[in-house]
């Protein structure tokens, strides 16, 4: 059993497609454990997205997280991770397979839908950013 962070980014949001992505992710075998609506002040994105600060896209990457309502969940389920980046889609809207999130409802590398850790470590320490260490409620039913 693995958990992921997972965030309907704020075009996400916007579209009003929160319950056709969490029927995804659900129907793909996760199950939600964390669930918070927030709007994350540019500082907040900025501390989130460390490990972009170099990237040439990280200002715009920063204020287009920071301009509206996010989404922010703990996905779990068996591989949850790899899972939950395979039904997000590629990065790129362009490249991501077809049926999946960013494929029928990303609209560019910058506005695409969903965020999902890569990896158990940033997994772990995203987690902790957003729900602490007892913000996850573990499914007993
Ligand atoms: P995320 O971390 O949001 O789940 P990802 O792991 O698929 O996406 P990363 O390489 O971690 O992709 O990039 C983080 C985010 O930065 C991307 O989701 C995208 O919104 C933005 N981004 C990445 N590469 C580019 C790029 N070349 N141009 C513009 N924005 C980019
Ligand atoms: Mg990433």
């Amino acid at each position: 059993m693995e958990r992921t962070l997972s965030i309907i980014k704020p075009d996400g949001v916007e579209k009003n497609i929160i319950g056709e992505i969490c029927k995804r992710f659900e129907a793909g075998g996760l199950r939600i454990v964390a669930s918070r609506m927030m709007h994350l002040p540019a500082e907040r994105v900025g501390e989130f997205y460390a490990v972009h600060r170099e990237r040439p896209f990280y200002a715009d990457l920063v204020g287009y997280m920071s301009s509206g309502p996010v989404l922010v969940q703990v996905l779990e389920g068996e591989n949850a991770i790899a899972r939950n980046r395979e039904i997000m889609g590629a990065t790129d809207p362009a490249d991501a397979d077809p049926g999946t999130i960013r494929a029928d409802f990303a609209a560019s590398i910058d506005a695409n839908v969903v965020h999902g850790s890569d990896g158990p470590e940033t997994a772990a320490q995203e987690i902790g950013f957003f729900f602490g260490d007892n913000g996850v409620c573990p499914r007993t039913r």
